[in-house]
């Protein structure tokens, strides 16, 4: 695993138990064992204790990283990584869309950690790190814009 794939866990952050409603919670990072797809998984999840009354819980941090795990595991880009993609050319997920025709619910799905990409896509989101590759995206699309327009003209002409 890359260091740059690993949540950080903020450790000044204060988080409310959820049954005594108190803010003095620790934070302990846990080997979380899971099974994905008949596979059995690892991560290490971030696991609050209450001071005060002792309650264990999990929070979505734990669920960002079980997902990480997974993603590592099918070997696909993991969601934040696919939000810097789009986020490097300062697009938005409208725009991001209709350059590249990913669908823009799906991109925040992705991104989300909600769904995760297919290997065909995933390949595709990919190539589209190198920005080479999302200009030559951009230039086939402007071509394609000027063909209509002129095929338009030609079919003008026609009538
Ligand atoms: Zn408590």
């Amino acid at each position: 695993m890359e260091k740059s794939n690993l949540i950080k866990f903020p450790q000044n952050e204060s988080i409310q138990c959820p049954v005594c409603e108190q803010y003095n919670v620790q934070t302990t990072i846990e080997n979380d064992t899971f099974t994905y797809d008949a596979v059995e998984l690892t991560a290490s999840i971030p696991v609050r204790t209450c001071n005060d009354c002792g309650f264990r819980f999990t929070d979505e941090i734990a669920e960002e990283v079980e997902h990480e795990a997974i993603c590592q595991h099918l070997g696909v880009i993991i969601p934040k990584e696919i939000g810097a993609i789009r986020k490097q050319y300062q697009l938005s997920w409208t725009e991001f869309s209709e350059i590249t025709t990913l669908d823009e619910v799906s991109l925040a799905h992705w991104e989300n950690g909600e769904l995760i990409q297919n290997p065909v896509i995933d390949k595709f989101l990919y190539l589209l790190k190198f920005p080479e590759n999302l200009e030559r995206l951009k230039k086939k699309n402007a071509d394609n814009l000027l063909i209509l327009q002129q095929n338009g003209y030609r079919a003008r002409q026609r009538v």
